[in-house]
C-alpha cells in the first residue's frame, strides 16, 4: 500500500492569521491521507509550531540548490529541514517559467533537498501547446528522468501538474490523468522496479472539493498538490477527506 498524500501549496498567499486557522480547521479531523502545508518561507517556524501536536507536516516550496555561502536571497535545504520541513516542492511549473529554473536546477535542487534529510515533491507536466501537439508523455519523461539522474528514490513524491489546468480551473480529466500516472509509474520502474510501486504519485492542477474524489480514485494517483483550493478551509479539508 501506499502513502496517501494531500499538499497544500500557498504559492505568494497567506499571513500569519491563515497559519493560524488553517491548523484549527485541519487539525481537529484525522485523514487517511498525510496532509502537509507548503507556506511561503517566513511563515514556516509558525506554521511548524502550530502543528506540533497534530499529524500535519509542514513543507517548503522551494529551496536553493546551494548549501551555503554568497547567494542573497537564497535558502538552503537543510535550513528548512531545520525550521521543521519534511518536505520541499521542487521544479513547480511556475518556477521553470516564471524563474527560469531548467531541468539541471531543477536536478541539483533535488539532490540539495534529499541530502538535507527532506522528501523532494518533483512537480512535472506539458502545456498546454505541448499536450495538443502530442508530446505530453516526452515531456513528462524528460523532465523526470533529467531530474532523476542523481535522485534518491525513497525520498521522492512525483506531482504531475499540467500546466493548462494550474489555476486555470480547467482540470485533466481522470483519464488524462491516470494515463500520465501510469506512464510516470513505468518510467519509474525503468530505474528500480520495487521502488516504483511504493512511491507517491499526486496530482495537481485545479482539484476542488467536487473533483477531488473522482481523480483521488485512480489507480495510480495517490493524492494531489492543491493550489487555490488549499487556502480555503471548507475546500482543502474537503480535499484532504476524498483521499482513498
Ligand atoms: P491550482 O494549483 O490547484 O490552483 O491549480 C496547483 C499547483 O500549482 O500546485
Amino acid at each position: 500500500m501506499r502513502q496517501s498524500l494531500v499538499i497544500a501549496n500557498w504559492k505568494l498567499n497567506g499571513d500569519l492569521e491563515l497559519v493560524n486557522f488553517m491548523v484549527s480547521a485541519l487539525a481537529s479531523e484525522s485523514y487517511t491521507a498525510d496532509v502537509v502545508i507548503c507556506p511561503p518561507a517566513p511563515y514556516l517556524s509558525a506554521l511548524q509550531q502550530r502543528t506540533q501536536n497534530t499529524e500535519l507536516a509542514v513543507g517548503g516550496q522551494n529551496c536553493s540548490s546551494f548549501q551555503q555561502g554568497a547567494y542573497t536571497g537564497e535558502i538552503s535545504a537543510s535550513m528548512l529541514k531545520e525550521v521543521g520541513c519534511e518536505y520541499v516542492l521542487v521544479g513547480h511549473s511556475e518556477r521553470r517559467s516564471l524563474f527560469a529554473e531548467d531541468d539541471q536546477v531543477v536536478a541539483s535542487k533535488l539532490v540539495a533537498a534529499q541530502e538535507a534529510g527532506l522528501t523532494a515533491v518533483l512537480c512535472v507536466g506539458e502545456s498546454l501547446t505541448q499536450r495538443e501537439a502530442g508530446q505530453t508523455m516526452s515531456v513528462v519523461k524528460q523532465q523526470l528522468l533529467s531530474a532523476l539522474q542523481n535522485a534518491d528514490l525513497n525520498r521522492l513524491v512525483v506531482a504531475y501538474e499540467p500546466v493548462w489546468a494550474i489555476g486555470t480551473g480547467m482540470t485533466a480529466s481522470p483519464e488524462q490523468a491516470q494515463e500520465v500516472h501510469q506512464e510516470i509509474r513505468a518510467l519509474l520502474a525503468t530505474i528500480d522496479a520495487q521502488q516504483a510501486q511504493k512511491i507517491s504519485l499526486l496530482y495537481g492542477g485545479s482539484v476542488k472539493a467536487d473533483n477531488a474524489e473522482i481523480i483521488f480514485a485512480q489507480e495510480d494517483i495517490d493524492g494531489g498538490l492543491i493550489g487555490g483550493a488549499s487556502l480555503v478551509a471548507e475546500q482543502f479539508r474537503a480535499i484532504c477527506s476524498a483521499v482513498k
